[in-house]
């Protein structure tokens, strides 16, 4: 959610924060900016709308600076416009700030600094935030560092900031708190970032700041503290990742890219992990811990949004291969009710981004209870990945289409392997079914290829159903997940409503929605309960319901039923969710392309919610 980038070297500071800012557009946000120190003077430039905007806005101005601030802002306090953009001035414009996150004592300190003559311009938190240390350095004249600090001991909420001065041309200061922030060390050259995008081009040596820290660059030099003064010797880490990852490639959006970017996705997060052939699985950060998951009573997965649709299925896996109790939470309500959770039961928190800020929420109240805590997370060093006990990374590489496509299915593999290792140590599973499975899994790669083989046809169909205004999407057991999952990616990206049900829950209300305009997706791949999804289909034919079926290949009953069939390869029954929820992704990315809609970063969404 929202974005900062930060410079400090001998480059064109401005280009290169544009730059970035634009790396860091899939995250969402609503208006952008920037403060450079030029010949001596602060200046800030900002705008509402896009980046391209704020670029357009000052296109043929001279903006030489070697040191600036940068930020995409995703509104919580005063609407998204040209005044509420970061950065901010404090109150004599000698500081400037940018912010992600929510300052919420903010009302206070502003009201104490209106009575001591501050004038605010904007109706945000994040110009209070300055304004007060402003006053802090004023009243006790320390350094800015010092004022910086004793602000944030003040502050309650999250943030991510970084803080310049005009009176110090070579100095940054950043800090944190609950709100990613990374440092890029070049030659002779300091990055500030949310994420890593915006530094890569430049350096693959970075800091990832923790909660309180605050980095200070002065006289090109890195020093890290805490906010009582404690020194921290920074910890330089490489970065794995390439460029490329982080570019379309030659495709029209990045959704479309990482869609695409699944067979690979998917191999990436089993590499080294497993080898059928000697039935090897091991995951590195989970196999000290799997007698607890094997002795655990209970598992309770927390997530949110695309990642609790994962968790659904991992229900079904768990249960199914290791005969564990499993209960999938939102991590926005589990925090805020007073779950019963027993120092014996193990936490599975899922996370694309290892940011969300309900998910990390729901894990500090977890661990306060005695639960064990393991993480599932694409992003390497996130918050989520440190506050955990331990955890497997999903290793599907950036993603930076909002709408998670390839986050979803290493995360469903994943979690697949995560609960086979425990389903082996527990001795749930023969030998034979182990075996299958993990080579079956080493199939799916090829399978989901298999799939696009489909996508002109799925782009007919999409064409045929630009004109709707509802969906329904059916499924059963395995499949339900999915029929959720397949709802989400069209809500969010083609603004179209649409609901996932489980098939049977159909007659129960639902039903009453079919008529002859309403396209009804069933996942009806042959499994367990393809017999019951057929009758279902049937229920909804009689109605006049327009079918859109996605079957098991050489399915050779449901063609003759429904209006059109979407073909998957078969696999075993458990994982089944990793091929059909292949043809959801496709459909909901045609709609959404012809209707004309900014697939990549959908309106209102963000793609790491930092915020509760
Ligand atoms: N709370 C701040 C604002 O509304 C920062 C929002 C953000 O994280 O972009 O301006």
């Amino acid at each position: 959610m929202c974005g900062i980038v930060a410079y400090v070297g001998n480059k064109e500071a401005y280009s290169l924060i544009l730059k970035g800012l634009k790396r860091l557009e899939y995250r969402g946000y609503d208006s952008s900016g920037v403060a450079l120190l030029e010949n001596g003077e602060l200046n800030i430039y900002k705008k509402k709308g896009k980046v391209s905007e704020l670029e357009a806005g000052l296109a043929g101005k001279e903006l030489h600076a070697t040191i600036g601030i940068g930020h995409t802002r995703w509104a919580t306090h005063g609407e998204p416009n040209d005044v509420n953009a970061h950065p901010h001035f404090s109150n004599n414009r000698k500081l400037a700030v940018v912010h992600n996150g929510i300052i919420e004592n903010y009302a206070a300190i502003k009201k104490n600094l209106i009575s001591k003559g501050h004038t605010f311009q904007s109706e945000t938190d994040t110009e209070v935030l300055i304004h007060f240390i402003e006053d802090i350095q004023a009243e006790t004249g320390d350094s800015l560092e010092s004022a910086v600090k004793l602000a944030l001991k003040e502050v309650v909420g999250a943030y991510a900031i970084v803080v310049m001065s005009v009176d110090q041309p070579g100095q940054l200061i950043a800090a944190r708190k609950g709100s990613p922030l990374v440092i890029g060390i070049g030659e002779e050259e300091y990055f500030f970032a949310s994420d890593a995008t915006p530094i890569i081009a430049y350096t693959k040596n970075v800091v990832y700041l923790d909660d309180y820290e605050v980095a200070v660059v002065r006289d090109g030099k890195l020093s890290i503290q805490n906010l009582d003064n404690t020194e921290t010797i920074p910890y330089i880490q490489k970065l794995e990742m390439e460029l490329e990852a982080i570019e379309k490639g030659g495709y029209d959006h990045f959704m479309i890219k990482e869609i695409f970017e699944q067979p690979r996705s998917i191999a990436d997060s089993m590499r080294g992990r497993l080898r059928s052939s000697d039935s090897h699985l091991q995951l590195g950060g989970l196999s000290n811990h799997l007698d607890k998951l094997a002795q655990a009573e209970r598992i309770v997965i927390v997530a949110c949004g695309t990642s609790w649709h994962a968790g659904l299925v991992a229900e079904y896996l768990f249960e199914e291969l290791a005969r564990i109790n499993v209960e999938v939470e939102y991590a926005s309500e589990f925090r805020y009710r007073n779950p019963v959770i027993k120092e014996n039961d193990i936490v599975i928190a899922i996370s694309q981004s290892g940011e969300t800020a309900d998910t990390l929420a729901a894990i500090e109240l977890a661990k306060s209870k005695g639960a064990t805590i393991f993480g599932v997370c694409n992003v390497v060093g996130s918050s989520i990945a440190r506050a955990t006990h331990a955890g497997a990374y999903t290793h599907a590489g950036p993603e930076i289409g909002v709408a998670s496509t390839k986050a979803f299915t290493a995360q469903v593999t994943v979690l697949t392997l995560i609960a086979l290792a425990t389903a082996k140590q527990k001795g749930t599973i023969s030998e034979e079914v182990f075996r299958q499975l993990l080579t079956e899994l080493e199939n799916i790669p090829d399978k989901v290829e298999k799939v696009f083989e489909n996508a002109s046809k799925i782009k007919e169909i999409a064409f045929i159903f630009t004109y709707a205004r509802n969906f329904i999407y059916l499924g059963r057991g395995l499949n339900f997940p999915v029929a959720l999952e397949g709802a989400l990616k069209l809500k969010e990206i083609s603004y179209i409503h649409a609901e996932g049900y489980p098939a049977a829950e159909m007659k129960h209300g639902p039903i009453a929605l079919i008529d002859e305009d309403m396209p009804v997706v069933f996942l009806a791949t042959k499994d367990s309960s393809y017999e019951k999804i057929v009758s279902n289909i049937q229920e909804v034919k009689a109605r006049k319901g327009r079918v859109i079926a996605i079957v098991t290949e050489g399915d050779t009953l449901i063609p003759g039923m429904v209006d059109f069939v979407i073909e998957v390869p078969e696999t075993h029954e458990i994982l089944t969710p990793l091929v059909s929820v292949i043809p959801l992704q496709l459909l909901s990315y045609y709609i959404a392309v012809m209707r004309g809609r900014n697939v990549d970063q959908p309106r209102n969404l963000a793609k790491s919610v930092t915020v509760e």
